[in-house]
């Protein structure tokens, strides 16, 4: 016997999350009713994963998601954002108990990491795509933007970029993902506690899931500013530097869905940030400049690149590949 929506709601997902004081109102009734803290900002974002298009059809449920709530909870870190809550919109070729138990458990082990309670959602049948909206805090004079950014602001990205694209394009031609790459595109590790302690302090962010020179360009577009990066400042796993050795800098350069925080920062405020994210264990590593010219240029030992920002991940423009 099938189980209905209703069953497949109370099975799966009631109580799937830890409770919060702030939930007035949660899953079962018509709308979640929430409490937003006094001078904080209502932080919102919602990403779609679509099968085939986003994750291959047959990956691990767990995985799946691990990562619906990661790309959403990413978001909220580019914002500075503290996560609270999250809803979840399933549509399902069919009540698959094995695939939702397991893409249940990896939604609840994120979500329990970054205390974000579950509070609604919606199933419905169709083509296998998942909605995830989460909804988070900031605090007035700790808001995150894409604008901001001014010329001589320090461009610094987080941890290493490209790890993920390049198990993606190794998956894609059936060659063997190490795992340590492959944790990369899978279970990607939202940056959310670097993401609020940029808050007030950086001029600008945003999380790389375009490709790092098409976020920067974001950035730059939304501040009016242009950019010079070192190419061979870009902090690179092991994996990834024996790669670029051979030539190809895309998936460092164009690859997205590292979930890495880019952020600009006024460089009198760089030592005392360096402090901080010491104290904290993030890692942020400065890769370039800002400048009053638009555009990006890209340095090399060969000597300067222009580079077409447009060039990363785009839904409406090109093919896209299933990640
Ligand atoms: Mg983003």
């Amino acid at each position: 016997m099938s189980l209905s929506e209703f069953d497949v709601i109370k099975q799966f997902f009631t109580g799937l999350t830890d409770a919060r004081d702030d939930v007035v109102a949660g899953i079962g009734d018509d709308c979640a009713l929430l409490d937003v803290p006094p001078g904080r900002h209502l932080a919102v974002s919602v990403d779609t994963l679509v099968a085939g298009r986003h994750f291959l059809a047959d990956a691990d449920p767990e995985s799946v998601g691990h990562k619906a709530l990661a790309v959403n909870l990413s978001d909220l870190a580019a914002a500075g954002a503290e996560p609270a809550w999250a809803t979840l919109a399933l549509t399902l070729p069919a009540v698959d108990t094995d695939w939702l138990r397991g893409f249940s458990r990896g939604f609840a082990a994120l979500a329990g990491r970054h205390g974000v309670a579950l509070v609604g959602g919606d199933t419905t049948g169709g083509p296998l795509s998942i909605t995830v909206t989460v909804h988070g805090f900031v605090a007035v004079d700790r808001v995150l933007t894409r604008g901001g950014a001014r010329p001589g602001d320090r461009v610094c990205v987080s941890g290493t970029v490209g790890d993920a694209a390049l198990a993606l394009a190794r998956r894609l031609r059936g060659e063997a993902v190490p795992a340590e790459l492959a944790v990369r595109l899978d279970r990607p590790l939202p940056r959310v506690a670097l993401g609020r302690l940029l808050g007030g302090t950086a001029s600008a962010a945003i999380d790389v899931s375009d490709g790092l020179l098409a976020d920067l360009g974001h950035v730059c577009a939304r501040s009016g500013v242009g950019a010079r990066v070192e190419r061979d400042r870009i902090p690179l796993s092991p994996a990834l530097a024996t790669y670029c050795r051979g030539g190809d800098w895309s998936p460092v350069l164009g690859g997205g869905d590292d979930y890495e925080l880019l952020c600009c920062v006024p460089p009198e405020q760089l030592p005392a940030l360096r402090v901080a994210c010491d104290d904290a264990g993030e890692h942020l590593t400065e890769i370039g400049e800002l400048v009053e010219r638009p555009g990006i240029v890209l340095v090399t030992p060969d000597g300067d690149q222009p580079v077409d920002p447009g060039a990363g991940f785009d839904h409406f423009r090109g093919a896209a590949a299933p990640r």
